[in-house]
């Protein structure tokens, strides 16, 4: 029994169309799963993605959210009206949104703040790309992505989510190790720790994320301080999803 309630979350980027969330929900019908599941599809499948999940317990996230609340930001959308989608959850600072779409530690600060404000659940994302794990300096780019991108923000433990995601290991078949994912972990936890206290780093949910798939989540889930996964590519296959859920449940 984890210490925590695991949690899987697919991530569908920008892929999907309607024939996949028709295969996606039916695979969902009727399933109630003592784990956290949400899928994250394109903004545009979310209320209908919603609307098929009502005899289910899986929820609907969004990838990313404005930093604006309102005005003329074409193309944006708020947190606001996330949550009025039926959103619960939302990723914030993907690795892909900070290497394609200049988000930094600020914008993902501001974005956590106005998730919060809508009681959506931000999931930040953290993680070291290849030249820093190569450079030795893994554990000061995640800790400046932790203390800077969570600056200013009163933290309970269960209302933000982080996920550990090596940047070398998404959508690159090749995962951290157990082993070395939990240690990262127990690095993440403690610096939480250290930040904002003892109960609320023994609540906060990390997931780990980069090449999850049917093969490599059981062990991954096993360890202590992992509570759970951020699905890329193997979410975009219904059964080999629902595989990984049932590892968590
Ligand atoms: C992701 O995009 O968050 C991710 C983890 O992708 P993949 O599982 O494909 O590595």
């Amino acid at each position: 029994m984890k210490a925590r309630n695991p949690i899987i979350i697919a991530n569908w980027k920008l892929n999907g169309d309607i024939d996949l969330l028709c295969k996606s929900v039916a695979s969902f019908i009727r399933k109630y799963f003592k784990a956290d599941v949400v899928v994250c599809p394109p903004y545009i499948y979310l209320r209908e993605m919603l609307s098929f999940l009502q005899y289910s317990s899986v929820a609907i996230g969004s990838q990313n959210v404005s930093k604006f609340e309102s005005g003329a930001y074409t193309g944006e959308t708020s947190a606001q009206m996330l949550k009025e989608a039926g959103c619960k959850y939302c990723l914030i600072g993907h690795s892909e949104r900070r290497s394609m779409f200049r988000e930094n530690n600020q914008s993902c600060n501001i974005k956590v703040k106005s998730a919060l404000d809508s009681e959506l659940k931000p999931v930040l994302c953290i993680g070291e790309n290849a030249e820093e794990r190569d450079a030795g300096v893994t554990r000061d780019v995640l800790f400046r992505q932790l203390s800077e991108g969570l600056e200013g923000i009163e933290f309970n433990g269960d209302d933000i989510l982080v996920a550990y995601e090596p940047v070398w290991a998404i959508g690159t078949g090749n995962a951290a190790s157990a082993d070395n994912a939990e240690e990262v972990h127990c690095f993440i936890r403690k610096e939480i720790k250290a930040l904002f206290g003892r109960d609320v780093a023994e609540k906060v949910r990390i997931l780990y994320g980069g090449s999850v798939n049917k093969t490599n989540a059981a062990l991954l889930l096993e360890q202590k301080n992992i509570d759970g996964l951020l699905v890329g590519g193997a979410s975009l296959d219904p059964s080999h999803f629902m595989e990984i859920c049932q590892v968590a449940d």
